[in-house]
């Protein structure tokens, strides 16, 4: 196996489910590759374990092979071979696990939404540890994401430390609090985990069932350092109506839990150089802009008769926490106000799926509106490219990037004050907030009129002063939403935590 590093920074090895652009579902894989590569730029070692997916896109990948060794990892009372692979992606050393499992784990043609996610991610959480420890690294952190990677805390204090691999801090962060992964206690058992010492309500013992383990309060106990993705949401989810039955677990360890705002890949994410748009542009050339909302309109049939009719695009899982009521709301809404719309978002339940898909239908010879109902990375780009404003109803958003996205892209962001859209959109006309600070607009209230107001400003003031929604464009393209600034409170966490270990020592 490949040798442990001997750079001067820190040792960083993340663990997780998703990693953009190879394997990305939403806003983790982004964070995963984002983070990596700022946090390697400041001179830290990171290394990535990711599972080994079938339905990864493997052209993403520089130099994919095999390993000699396998590693050889606990389940279900024996022990089971993986095969591991590495590879470069975006410059970062990444390790792909392939567990030679009979149930075929990452085999499946998706990367979630299968019986056994509990029993499949458990499995890979003890792989990478196994792989760290039988490879000899010593990681200064170990950093895991959300509950499908949140075994690792307790698994690195329960089997780990003990055995050896015992250099790390482990720090876990939740992208979304709703996600908890928890399952009948027994499950747990299968990953080598003790039934009997985890299910207990001050570790891993859900809060609402006793018979039921949850993964990311496990995680929240046993880990070093907890962070969520955004100042607000970190409040939020200490509250009874946030938490999701986690806020006094998270309020017991407050001491550990922050909040930490989401940068954007500003290589991925950068209109100057972007490769999928018809024309790259930048801040002082909007003609670029105007181009890529002339070919976006004649690819998917829009009408082109007024030339500057607003566009109002829509990229997102269409999920009920992003709003899908006010999504529906405000395509309708655009279209009175004499607007366009374009939804790109695609839904893992069945229900909003068929309903978008009617509507869908509905739409699919109007010369203002389009909804493609699928996940399509390149549409995104030129939507973003495309589109004047960014409509982002969410009841409630950990972070959220496509508000941060649109903005490179010079498209204005109407958005709910919640979570990181709180922490990153501000109201043009809210004179509460200094004057170079706002970008966007908001609104507060997650119903129809809410939304209209919002959506009403931003019309009223591309159509009756465009000079000054210039300026606007002009200014938010030019915030700063890189990984840099966020990477440094991560790397200020580590180091302090590091710094307490070493001190204890
Ligand atoms: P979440 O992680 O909750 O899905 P985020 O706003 O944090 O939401 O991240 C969403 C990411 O996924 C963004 O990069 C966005 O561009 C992308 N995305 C969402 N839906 C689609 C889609 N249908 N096609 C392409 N990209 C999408």
């Amino acid at each position: 196996l490949i040798s442990a590093p001997s750079s001067p920074g820190l040792y960083v090895v993340h663990i997780a489910a998703e990693m953009a652009p190879v394997a990305k579902v939403g806003g983790l894989g982004d964070v995963v590759t984002g983070l990596s590569k700022a946090l390697q730029k400041r001179g830290h070692h990171v290394e990535i374990i990711v599972p080994k997916y079938d339905c990864m896109q493997y052209d993403r990948m520089l130099d994919l092979r095999a390993l000699d060794a396998v590693v050889e990892s606990y389940f279900d009372g024996r022990l089971y071979k993986n095969k591991v692979w590495v590879g470069t992606i975006d410059g970062l050393p990444v390790f792909f696990i392939e567990p030679l499992h009979p149930d075929k784990f990452f085999w499946r043609g998706q990367f979630y939404g299968e019986h056994d996610d509990f029993r499949r991610f458990s499995f890979f959480s003890r792989a990478a540890l196994e792989l760290l420890f039988q490879s000899g690294k010593r990681p200064d952190i170990i950093h895991c994401h959300d509950w499908q990677t949140a075994f690792v805390a307790p698994l690195y204090w329960d089997l780990y430390a003990p055995k050896g691999l015992d250099s790390a801090r482990i720090c876990f962060t939740c992208h979304n609090f709703e996600y908890q992964g928890t399952a009948p206690a027994s499950e747990l058992a299968s990953c080598g985990l003790d039934v009997q010492e985890l299910n207990r309500p001050d570790r891993m013992q859900d809060n609402s069932a006793r018979d039921r383990v949850n993964p990311v309060k496990g995680a929240v106990v046993f880990s070093n350092i907890v962070t969520t993705v955004s100042p607000t949401y970190a409040q939020e989810v200490r509250t009874a109506e946030g938490g999701k039955g986690l806020h006094s677990t998270l309020n017991l360890h407050s001491k550990k839990f922050v909040g930490i705002l989401n940068g954007v890949d500003t290589d991925e994410w950068n209109p100057a150089t972007d490769a999928f748009l018809e024309v790259q542009y930048s801040f002082n050339d909007l003609q670029g802009k105007a181009e890529n909302k002339r070919a976006i309109r004649r690819q998917l049939g829009l009408s082109s008769a007024n030339a500057s009719k607003p566009m109002v695009g829509c990229i997102t899982r269409l999920v009920p926490q992003k709003g899908v009521h006010l999504i529906r709301h405000a395509l309708y809404r655009t279209l009175e106000l004499g607007g366009q719309f374009l939804l790109l978002g695609s839904s893992p339940v069945p229900h909003i799926q068929r309903e978008f898909e009617g509507i869908a239908k509905q739409f699919q010879n109007h010369g203002d509106i389009r909804l493609i109902l699928k996940y399509d990375e390149s549409l995104s780009h030129r939507i973003f490219a495309a589109s004047d404003m960014l409509i982002i109803p969410s009841i409630f958003e950990p972070c959220g990037l496509t508000q941060m996205i649109a903005m490179r892209y010079g498209s204005i962001p109407i958005a709910r004050k919640t979570g990181g859209l709180n922490d990153s959109v501000f109201d043009v006309d809210d004179e509460t907030i200094p004057f170079q600070f706002r970008n966007g607009y908001t609104f507060l209230n997650a119903d129809e009129q809410g939304a209209n107001g919002a959506l009403e400003r931003a019309f009223n003031h591309y159509n009756n002063d465009p000079q000054s929604w210039q300026q606007l464009v002009h200014k938010v393209m030019n915030i700063e939403f890189s990984w840099d600034p966020s990477a440094s409170q991560y790397e200020e966490l580590y180091l302090r935590s590091v710094a307490r270990a070493r001190a204890a020592r």
